[in-house]
């Protein structure tokens, strides 16, 4: 049922991926062919199974449809199908879910539109940094500190705990990618770091919070010299898009967030024995 639901919403974030960065309405007019302009009709609107049947061919002019459309729906489907076993699994509220999905949803708009024009929209993060401390707020249980919290007291001290998590998440989670592009164009002589990966990030660590976003940072330059050394040697281009990196760490960091927490724990503790040696 979940996996449905994440094709019909994948379906909705192909029309903000084509018409977010074009600066369209998301609402009117109906779908059409970028190429003949024919409004596509509902029974050739079926998420990938019109695909399939239309063998990714406009079924009036016959130009090609991307692979693009089939694929976002069948991400998001596995998306919303692996996180609500995951949320279930981990005895965690329905709301978990929706900040987790929310979040799935914005990452895979800023993938798709920054491997396409190497843009990260204003759109998605302008409206995901509020909505991400909304979400912290509505549901105290994203943040895993608060994990035992999961009824619904208003004005609850969770909540504001979970307030101050979330915007600690944004500071740390944009503040490193942000140091990081400070550095590269110190040392480069030129932008290392575009800005919208800082407000991707910023997004990012308010609903996975400060500890999952030192881990994100740190898995995914893993993730970006996998797929970028390849792309270098055939394209010959010094732009590689991040965005797609960071948000394949931020899910990966989300699914074994247990793992990653305790990583980055370990860490902490190593720096305080560090540093109370030092001062000793
Ligand atoms: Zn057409």
């Amino acid at each position: 049922m979940f996996f449905v639901v994440g094709l019909v919403i994948g379906s909705f974030l192909n029309v903000c991926i084509y018409r977010i960065p074009r600066k369209k309405s998301l609402i009117s007019p109906r779908s059409s062919c970028p190429d003949c302009h024919t409004h596509i009709r509902w029974y050739d609107n079926i998420p990938v199974f019109s695909y399939l049947l239309l063998r990714g061919h406009c079924r009036t002019c016959k130009a090609k449809i991307s692979i693009r459309y089939p694929c976002v729906e069948l991400l998001t489907g596995y998306l919303f199908a692996h996180l609500s076993v995951f949320v279930q699994y981990r005895h965690e509220s329905p709301c978990v879910f929706t900040g987790y999905a929310a979040l799935s949803c914005a990452l895979i708009i800023s993938t798709f539109v920054d491997l396409e024009l190497l843009i990260i929209p204003n759109e998605v993060t302008f409206v995901g940094i509020p909505l991400a401390l909304i979400f912290s707020v509505l549901c105290p249980g994203l943040h895993n500190e608060h994990q035992t919290v999961r009824n619904f007291s208003l004005f609850g001290i969770s909540r504001l705990d979970a307030a101050v998590a979330s915007i600690l998440g944004m500071i740390v989670g944009g503040g490193l990618i942000f140091l990081c592009g400070v550095l590269g164009k110190w040392i480069f002589r030129k932008e290392a770091m575009g800005f919208g990966d800082v407000k991707l990030m910023s997004m990012t660590g308010g609903i996975v919070g400060w500890k999952l976003g030192v881990a994100i940072f740190f898995v995914a330059p893993f993730f970006g010299l996998l797929m970028a050394i390849p792309v270098l040697i055939r394209k010959k281009t010094h732009l590689i898009p991040y965005g797609p990196f960071l948000s394949l760490a931020a899910l990966v960091c989300i699914f074994f967030q247990d793992y990653f927490i305790g990583i980055v724990d370990v860490y902490i503790q190593i720096l305080t024995i560090l540093f109370t040696g030092l001062h000793l």
